[in-house]
């Protein structure tokens, strides 16, 4: 946290250090969960496979899961903290099921205690709750039947900031290749946006940088803020500060910048950390670079 504030980002988190994976973190703590129970199956629609724990009867917690956690970030930084959880349906899509046999009623059990576990962080003193659901960019008809329903049960009354960060995934070669598979115009955003434009998520993050998305599609999110993936984090190519102030420029066309916040296109853990911590800082510099051009901005890092 340290590092992010040297680089100067303004929204830090405990970039999951504690946890092995973004998802398996949350569901280690989870009884009804049997981690000895493991399955080799596809996920993210096939497009890589993922040894998982199984669900095997009634979902509870057995305690707090991540307060240890928020509690020390929150001792460690004045900055405003943000805190991800996986989203339901991501959750769903990277878990095996011998108990529920319904995906929607699993995906709304994983939501409740969702729901526990952030209104506790927020009690920590997080100001943001972010549910990291990059399968919100495989199934986009599912988010609108029932993932956006599950979203807002997870985030149901939480005093703090809510967040759903929906990517194109890390930059793993599985990832690479499903993306190059995409053709000239990525237009998942298209089909959930409209649906996530009228949620009661206050900001959705998105991934920009290197990406072919058409970012006129930012303008179907009217009225949220928007976390805009400025830096690549499949590419092991520092950003200029011009460039990502470039992205911040286009992206303004179809978003007020008051509701603009450059960020990561996704999380950064599998990447080097000494590049991780140049590509923060050039965040911190393109969006300063972008703060004398629109005299606003603030940077955050930490995506799933
Ligand atoms: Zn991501």
């Amino acid at each position: 946290m340290k590092e992010q504030e040297d680089a100067g980002i303004d929204i830090v988190t405990d970039g999951e250090q504690a946890r092995q994976h973004f998802v398996h973190g949350f569901l280690e703590r989870i009884e009804g969960v049997d981690f000895a129970r493991r399955v080799t199956m596809g996920i993210r629609n096939n497009r890589y496979d993922a040894e998982v724990p199984t669900v095997t009867g009634p979902l509870r917690r057995k305690s707090n899961i991540h307060g240890f956690e928020a509690k020390i970030a929150r001792a460690h930084t004045r900055r405003r903290l943000k805190f991800t959880l996986p989203g339901p349906m991501t959750i769903v899509d990277t878990i095996a099921d011998a108990h529920y046999g319904d995906k929607v009623a699993l995906a709304m059990a994983f939501a409740a205690l969702l729901n526990e576990e952030a209104r506790e962080l927020a009690e920590i003193g997080v100001d943001v709750v972010q549910f990291d659901e990059p399968a919100f960019n495989v199934y986009m008809e599912e988010v609108t039947e029932w993932g956006i329903a599950a979203l807002h049960r997870a985030a149901e009354d939480l005093p703090c900031k809510t967040a759903v960060h929906i990517c194109y995934g890390y930059g793993i070669k599985a990832n690479i290749d499903w993306k190059s598979s995409l053709g000239a115009e990525w237009r998942q955003y298209e089909a959930i946006f409209p649906a996530l434009a009228t949620s009661r998520i206050d900001q959705v993050s998105v991934e920009c940088a290197g990406a072919k998305v058409p970012l006129d599609l930012l303008g179907l999110l009217n009225g949220k803020e928007v976390l805009l993936g400025a830096i690549d984090v499949a590419s092991e190519r520092v950003e200029t500060p011009e460039e990502v102030a470039a992205t911040i420029e286009q992206a303004s066309r179809f978003v007020p910048v008051e509701r603009l916040f450059p960020c990561t296109n996704c999380g950064m853990a599998p990447m080097d950390r000494s590049l991780a911590i140049r590509k923060l800082v050039a965040l911190s510099a393109d969006a300063a670079l972008a703060r004398r051009r629109f005299d606003h901005s603030a940077v955050e890092e930490g995506c799933g």
